[in-house]
């Protein structure tokens, strides 16, 4: 039976969302191929064993916790080292192609020599190899890999995955890095936060995102507002909107962005071009505004409204304060 190995990213010693999306791949990808075990690798400061219980909740047959100081700032040589180490006997080794996984799987697979699917929509096992879906060419084309036999590196793309309740027993373990991360030739000296205590595009699962139909930098609170209507939502923009300094580039979505898949995609005054599409047409629905009826982003979309954002906004706002106030 197939073994799965999962690499759970923390950040600050706290769990992120998008470890419980690469528990929660594992173990289907685990029970859906006659139900071997799935482990969870944690890396974090001291104190993150305290925190790994979700983990067992999603799924993890083991949690494995490797902890030292500089995992505050995540050290990718040492943890590689560590995965690759610990990677014996799983068929998988299983992470998220979030920035800090685009990182580390290649260095994995290096060391394995084994075989990398990155950023990946979906994942399936069947005669020891690994089939996986993966948006390429912008988006425009899902392409379908396969490779084998294992081990196999996959990593799947944030949000792609929902993480799901599949309650195990915690069995954790401390394991020492294979490699010391004072050797490591590059440092993380500073990591800074780009938006405080906002929700990162990332983990959000709505996003409401701005494009130059707004007019002007000043009626992006009309999209903060219909986001905090929500109050799961985070912000995005076109990179439009971002090189004419109305939003910080960390909002960009996009071939040169972020590329997020929400539940919610919210398009508002964006035309759609591909390098936008590129960052945001797998999110499960979209719902777009735009005075263009034929704008190319309604091609993508689930749920079209055609005409001015500066009305539609602030009544959608209101829409959606009014059935959070009825609930
Ligand atoms: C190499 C490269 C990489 C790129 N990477 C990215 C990327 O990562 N992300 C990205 O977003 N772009 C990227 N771009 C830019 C991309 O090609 C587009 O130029 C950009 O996405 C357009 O942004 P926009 O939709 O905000 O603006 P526009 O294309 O100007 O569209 C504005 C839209 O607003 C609508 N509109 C106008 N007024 C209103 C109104 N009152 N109410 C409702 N709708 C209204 C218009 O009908 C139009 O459809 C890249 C380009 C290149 C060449």
């Amino acid at each position: 039976m197939p073994n799965i190995l999962a690499v759970a990213e923390t950040r600050g010693g706290a769990l992120r969302k998008v470890a419980l999306e690469a528990v929660t791949a594992a173990r289907a990808l685990a029970d859906g191929s006659g139900g071997g075990e799935v482990h969870a690798l944690v890396f974090g400061p001291p104190g993150t064993a305290a925190k790994v219980e979700p983990l067992a909740q999603h799924g993890a047959d083991k949690v494995l916790v490797c902890e030292h100081a500089a995992y505050d700032k995540a050290d990718a040589e040492s943890m590689a080292a560590t995965i690759a180490a610990r990677a014996a006997g799983f068929t998988v080794v299983m992470l998220s192609a979030s920035a800090q996984g685009r990182d580390l799987a290649p260095r994995v697979s290096a060391k394995l020599n084994a075989p990398l699917l990155s950023d990946c929509l979906t994942v399936r096992l069947a005669d020891s190899a690994v089939t996986a879906t993966h948006p390429t060419y912008t988006g425009k084309v899902i392409a379908t890999l396969k490779a084998g036999p294992a081990p196999v590196v996959v990593s799947v793309r944030p949000s792609a995955v929902t993480p799901a309740a599949n309650a195990k027993a915690l069995s954790a373990e401390a394991i020492a890095p294979a490699a010391d991360p004072a050797a490591s030739r590059v440092k993380v000296t500073e990591v800074v936060a780009s938006g405080g205590a906002k929700l990162d595009l990332g983990e959000a699962p709505v996003i409401i995102s701005g494009g130059r139909g707004l007019k002007e930098a000043a009626n992006f609170k009309l999209v903060e507002d219909l986001a905090a209507a929500f109050g799961n939502a985070a912000v995005g923009a076109t990179r439009a909107v971002t090189d004419d300094g109305w939003r910080p580039h960390s909002d960009q979505i996009g071939q040169t962005g972020r590329l997020v898949s929400p539940d919610l995609y919210v398009a508002v005054g964006i035309s759609g071009a591909i390098q936008h599409l590129a960052g945001m047409r797998t999110s499960k629905t979209i719902v777009a505004i735009n005075k263009d009826a034929e704008a190319p982003i309604f091609k993508v979309a689930d749920y079209g409204i055609v005409g001015d954002a500066l009305e539609i906004v602030p009544a959608l706002t209101a829409a959606v304060r009014a059935a959070k106030q009825a609930h």
